[in-house]
C-alpha cells in the first residue's frame, strides 16, 4: 500500500505509453485504479509502481481521483505481457480493459427512449434494425446515441420515429439497476454420458486442485460438448470462481441461452459488441465488484475486470473470430490462456475441428485431449460422398425464355426432390455472398472495381448494385460498359444466383438466404433459425453463418456447391480452413432422427481436402496437413509476423518502406521478407504495403521488430500494423 503523497506510476488507458508519474492523494495499493490529468483530460489508469521518471517533484502534478478497485496484481503481469508478444503498448493493452466510456462517473441524466410495440407503423428496415436493436438489450431504455450505434441508422430516422411516436421518450436517468446479478443453482436435470462424464471428471480434478491446465474437449458435432463444459463452469463457480464462456459472436444464440437457463435457472449475462453503454457499464461494474460471476461473451468479454477468474471455456477454439484485426492485433484465445497461466486456473478449448496450433500443443503433451467420439443419443453422423462435376455435368435451364449456366448437378437437383419429397428441409452451401462477383466487358476487359479499394466490386441483385466487400461503397450497375459501350457481362457464382437457380428448378420451395448482408443482427438470425425450426423454410441457401451451434432436427441434406472454392487458397491454412468450413457445415445434417447426408460438388474428387471429409478422417488430414506445415517451417511449428504499413501518399509509404529495408536487422535463424505490396493494395484510399519476419517458435522476435521500427523516423500518415501470427495475409 503505498501512502498519500507518495509518487507512483500510473498506466494511462489510451495512451500509448508504458505509463506517467503523479503524486497520490489517498493510500492505493497495486493496481488501483486511479483517475489522472492527461492533457486537460481526466482518463483512467491504474497504479503501476512507485515512480520511476525521477522528474523533479514540482513538476509531477496529483492524482485527480483514486477509486476504490482494482485490478489483480497477476493481471498487470498479465498486460505487461500481452505488450511484450503483440507489440501492443501498454496503454492500449489497458484500453482493452477500460473498454467502456465513463468507467466511474456516477449514473447520468439522459433522455431516454422506449421503443414502441403498440405503434401501427409499417415495419421498414430502420425500424427493425431500432426493434433489434432494443431487443438485444433487453428492451431497456436507450439514449439516442446507443440507437444509433447499435442499430446503425441515421440521426433523422430516429428523429422521424420520435416525432411519430415510434419512440417514446422516458426515464431520464439511467438506472443502477442490479438486473445482471444472477444466482445460479444445478437444477440436476443433466444426466452426462460415460465419455462426457469423464471429460467433465477430469476437468473438474483441475478446478479443484487450482493451477495451471489447458483441455481440449474434442468432440464430434453433436457430441455434447456444451453440456461438459456447462458441468466444469458449475463447478468453479460453486467454488466462488468466476468463469468465461467465450464464443464467437454468431454462436451466442437464443438456443444456447436457454439451454444454459434450464440447466443453471437463471439466464446467463451477455457481452457482446451491440450493447447500449448504460449495460456495458453495469456489467463491467459487476464484474468488477465480484457480483456477476458468470459471463457469456465474445472475445471482448477477456478484458472485463475479472476478479477471481477461475475457468475460462473457449467454445469453437479453431474460429478465426478470436483474432482481432484492427485497433491492435492479438488472438483472444492465446491471450486467455496467458491469463491462466500468470493466475493459475485451467482453461477449456471445444471444438469438433481444432486448429493445428492446438493440435500441436496436444501432440507436445501440453495441452490434454478429452474426446467425445459419438453424437448425444446416438444420432448418426451423415453420410458424405462427392458428385464429380466433370460426370454429372449440370444442365441449363431456363428463366423466360432465356437460357441460363447451372451450377446445381442432376444428382444434386434429384437429392434435393427427394428431401423436399419427404417433407425434410435442405441446406445449400456456397460461401460467396451476393449475385456475381465479377461484372466485365467482354469486348474490351472493362471490370467493375472499387474507387477506393483495390478490388472487384460485386453484383448484388437484392440491392440492384455493385458492392465492395472491402469498403462497403456501393455503385449502380450499368448495363453497358462505361469504357466501350458494349453489354456487361456477369461472371462467377454468388448465392443470390443458386437462389435463382433453385427457384427456377423448384418454383413452389421456400427458400431464404443467409449471409451477412441480410442476417444484420442477431435477432434477424433467431428469426430466420424460428421459421426454419418451423418449418416455413424449405431450402436455405448461406454462407457459413448457420454452420455453428444451430440444430434443426428436420434439416436431412446439405448440399455444398462449390467444393473447389476454397481449396486453393494463397496462404498455408487454406486447407485447414477450407476443412474446419466444410466439415462444420456438413455437421449440420441429421442431427435429429432423420439420417442425413452431405453431397459436395467438385471438379476434384480426389483433392485429400475432400476424400478427408468424405471418410471423416480429420486426424489423418490434419496429420498430413501439420507435416507440409512442419517442412516449411511454417505455424504452429515456426513464427510469422508481419508488418503491414500503410499510407495515403504512394510516394511517401514507398520511401518509408525502402528505408526500413535498409535498415533492416540481420537475424540468424529467421528472415525478413519484403517490402511487398500487399495483395489488396488499396483499401479505402490507403496504400498498403507487408513485410513478413519468419522464425523459429522460440526466437524472442518482437523486441528486434520494436527496435528496427523504432530506429526509422515514422512520416506522418503512415499507419504500421503489427500482427503476430498473422490469420489475414491480404
Ligand atoms: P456439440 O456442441 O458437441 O455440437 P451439443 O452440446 O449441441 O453438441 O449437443 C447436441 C445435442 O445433444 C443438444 O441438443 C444437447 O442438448 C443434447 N445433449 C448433449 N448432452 C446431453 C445430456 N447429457 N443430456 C441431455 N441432452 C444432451
Ligand atoms: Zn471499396
Amino acid at each position: 500500500m503505498f501512502t498519500a503523497g507518495t509518487i507512483v506510476k500510473v498506466l494511462v488507458s489510451n495512451i500509448p505509453s508504458a505509463g506517467y508519474d503523479y503524486r497520490l492523494t489517498a493510500p492505493a495499493a497495486i493496481g488501483t485504479f486511479v483517475g489522472v490529468r492527461v492533457m486537460n483530460r481526466i482518463c483512467v489508469g491504474i497504479v503501476w509502481g512507485i515512480g520511476d521518471s525521477g522528474l523533479p517533484h514540482d513538476k509531477i502534478k496529483d492524482v485527480s481521483l483514486v477509486y476504490d478497485a482494482k485490478i489483480p496484481v497477476n493481471d498487470m503481469q498479465w498486460i505487461l505481457r500481452m505488450s511484450e508478444w503483440t507489440l501492443i503498448p501498454m496503454g492500449m493493452v489497458l484500453r482493452l480493459i477500460v473498454n467502456i466510456p465513463d468507467a466511474f462517473s456516477p449514473p447520468r441524466t439522459e433522455q431516454l427512449y422506449s421503443f414502441n410495440f403498440d405503434s401501427n407503423a409499417r415495419i421498414t428496415q430502420n425500424r427493425q434494425a431500432i426493434m433489434d436493436a432494443f431487443a438485444s438489450n433487453d428492451n431497456d431504455p436507450m439514449t439516442v446515441a446507443d440507437i444509433q450505434n447499435i442499430a446503425h441508422v441515421s440521426p433523422s430516422v430516429i428523429r422521424t420515429m420520435i416525432k411519430n411516436g415510434g419512440l417514446i421518450p422516458g426515464a431520464q436517468r439511467e438506472k443502477n439497476i442490479d438486473s445482471c446479478i444472477f444466482t445460479y443453482q444445478d437444477l440436476g436435470n443433466i444426466k452426462l454420458n460415460e465419455q462426457q462424464q469423464n471429460a467433465a471428471d477430469t476437468i473438474g480434478e483441475s478446478i479443484k486442485s487450482g493451477g495451471f491446465s489447458v483441455y481440449l474437449l474434442d468432440g464430434i458435432t453433436g457430441s455434447g460438448k456444451t453440456q461438459v463444459y456447462f458441468d466444469s463452469a458449475w463447478r468453479a463457480y460453486s467454488q466462488g470462481k468466476s468463469v468465461l464462456l467465450m464464443m464467437p459472436e454468431i454462436a451466442l444464440t437464443a438456443q444456447f441461452m436457454s439451454r444454459f437457463e434450464s440447466r443453471f435457472g437463471a439466464p446467463p449475462v451477455v457481452w457482446h459488441s451491440n450493447l447500449t453503454a448504460a449495460r456495458r457499464r453495469e456489467i463491467w461494474r459487476g464484474v468488477l465488484n465480484g457480483k456477476i460471476k458468470i459471463i457469456v461473451g465474445t472475445r471482448s468479454a477477456l478484458f472485463l475486470p475479472w476478479q477471481d477468474l477461475g475457468l475460462v471455456v473457449i467454445d469453437e477454439e479453431h474460429d478465426t473470430s478470436y483474432k482481432q484485426e484492427d485497433m491492435g492485433n492479438y488472438h483472444a484465445r492465446d491471450m486467455a490462456i496467458l491469463r491462466a497461466k500468470i493466475s493459475g486456473f485451467p482453461v477449456v478449448l471445444a471444438s469438433a475441428t481444432p486448429s493445428a496450433e492446438t493440435l500441436e500443443n496436444v501432440n507436445i503433451g501440453k495441452y490434454k485431449s478429452l474426446r467425445l467420439t459419438s453424437r448425444y443419443g446416438g444420432a448418426q453422423l451423415p453420410e458424405i460422398t462427392t458428385i464429380d462435376l466433370r460426370e454429372n455435368r449440370p444442365t441449363s435451364y431456363m428463366i423466360g425464355n432465356v437460357e441460363q449456366t447451372g451450377y446445381l448437378s442432376p444428382l444434386l437437383c434429384d437429392a434435393l426432390s427427394e428431401t423436399l419429397a419427404q417433407g425434410h428441409q435442405a441446406m445449400l452451401f456456397i460461401n460467396r455472398r451476393g449475385f456475381a462477383p465479377i461484372v466485365q466487358c467482354k469486348k474490351c476487359g472493362w471490370t467493375a472495381t472499387c474507387q477506393e479499394c483495390s478490388v472487384g466490386m460485386t453484383y448484388h441483385k437484392r440491392i440492384g448494385k455493385l458492392l465492395c466487400h472491402m469498403c462497403g461503397r456501393t455503385a449502380p450497375l450499368s448495363k453497358v460498359c462505361p469504357d466501350c459501350g458494349c453489354d456487361v457481362y456477369m461472371r462467377g457464382i454468388g448465392l443470390e444466383k443458386i437462389q435463382e437457380e433453385v427457384t427456377a428448378r423448384f418454383p413452389n420451395v421456400r427458400t431464404a438466404l443467409v449471409s451477412s448482408d441480410v442476417i444484420t443482427s442477431r435477432q434477424v438470425l433467431e428469426r430466420l433459425v424460428k421459421q426454419l425450426e418451423d418449418g416455413e423454410i424449405d431450402i436455405v441457401i448461406g454462407t457459413q453463418i448457420l454452420a455453428k451451434g444451430h440444430h434443426f432436427p428436420n434439416l436431412t441434406l446439405v448440399g455444398i456447391v462449390d467444393s473447389d472454392m476454397g481449396l486453393f487458397g494463397t496462404d498455408f491454412r487454406a486447407a485447414e480452413h477450407t476443412f474446419q468450413q466444410l466439415f462444420q457445415v456438413a455437421g449440420r445434417a441429421g442431427r435429429g432422427k432423420y439420417a442425413g447426408r452431405v453431397l459436395l460438388q467438385t471438379y476434384q474428387p480426389t483433392h485429400p481436402v475432400l476424400t478427408a471429409i468424405c471418410s471423416g478422417d480429420r486426424d489423418g488430414f490434419m496429420r498430413t496437413d501439420m507435416m507440409g506445415r512442419k517442412a516449411a517451417q511454417m505455424p504452429p511449428y515456426g513464427m510469422l509476423i508481419a508488418i503491414i504499413i500503410e499510407g495515403q501518399k504512394e510516394t511517401v509509404l514507398q520511401k518509408y518502406c525502402q528505408d526500413l529495408a535498409t535498415a533492416a536487422p540481420i537475424l540468424h535463424g529467421a528472415k525478413i521478407m519484403g517490402p511487398i505490396t500487399a495483395q489488396i493494395y488499396q483499401i479505402r484510399n490507403w496504400y498498403r504495403m507487408r513485410f513478413l519476419v519468419a522464425g523459429g517458435t522460440n526466437m524472442a522476435l518482437q523486441p528486434v521488430i520494436e527496435r528496427w521500427i523504432s530506429k526509422v523516423k515514422q512520416p506522418v500518415n503512415i499507419r504500421v500494423k503489427i500482427d503476430v501470427n498473422p490469420i489475414n495475409f491480404l
